[in-house]
């Protein structure tokens, strides 16, 4: 076998390793956001609804002093229509608009009470999926973290790895190899199936066949990747 090629099936080996990692850490990292964010979800729909009981809370209690202001000055006009004081019209009128006016504090306020039990069981659902979505996140993100710390440990291990055995390439090698390993999806180096390459398709001429069952380095003029035969890959890893 070409000796590049020996050194390259290993590599390629290594990039798919890499690759399979880096989308595992993605997914780990998914599954950590999405703890995260439950949790800070569940705690801004708890934010929102204690904001909204204070403001109804505020909103009820502008009405109760407002009530207990009303009813002071229709005490007043009762008392002095009672004592005969000032003019019995006026003090009728202010007795009447009194009262109107209390009707509807009253009114306000028993609203503000009715809303403030719905916004109360909206709260103490939030605190549930809160509590749920804590629980979760004990419960997961310690282990999601594990794995993730493994598997960046493994990642940095093989990318040493890489580094040290794509610098062990003869400089041209090493060019084609990382231009391959970018433009190519991550894949420079492709299993020749039959006549055809697998990654392409393409037909390899029965010439090139040839040349790499002898050992040599062949690209396939469909891709560009370098071919490889399966039993050469085996014999590597073997
Ligand atoms: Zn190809």
């Amino acid at each position: 076998m070409d000796p590049y090629l020996a050194s390259l099936l290993p590599l390629a080996t290594l990039d798919d390793r890499l690759a399979t990692l880096k989308d595992q850490l993605r997914h780990v990292a998914r599954k950590q956001a999405a703890l995260d964010a439950a949790c800070t979800e569940a705690q801004a729909r708890l934010a929102a609804a204690e904001a909204r009981l204070a403001e109804l809370r505020a909103d009820e209690r502008k009405h109760t002093d407002e009530i207990r202001r009303l009813e002071a000055l229709r005490d007043q006009a009762r008392s002095a229509l009672a004592q005969g004081f000032g003019s019995a019209e006026a003090a009728e009128r202010q007795i009447a608009r009194c009262d109107a006016l209390l009707d509807e504090h009253e009114t306000a306020a028993l609203e503000d009470m009715e809303a403030r039990d719905e916004v109360g069981a909206e709260r103490t659902a939030a605190q549930a999926a809160l509590a749920e979505a804590e629980a979760r996140r004990a419960a997961d993100g310690p282990g999601l973290d594990a794995q993730h710390t493994r598997l960046a440990d493994e990642q940095a291990r093989l990318e040493v790895d890489r580094g040290s055995r794509v610098r062990a390439l003869p400089r041209e090698v090493q060019g084609t190899y990382t231009g391959l390993h970018t433009q190519r999806g991550g894949t420079a180096l492709a299993v020749l199936e039959g006549d055809a390459c697998t990654a392409c398709r393409h037909v390899v001429p029965y010439q090139l066949r040839n040349d790499l069952k002898q050992g040599r380095l062949v690209t396939c003029d469909g891709c560009g990747r370098w071919l490889f035969l399966r039993s050469q890959a085996e014999a590597v890893t073997a």
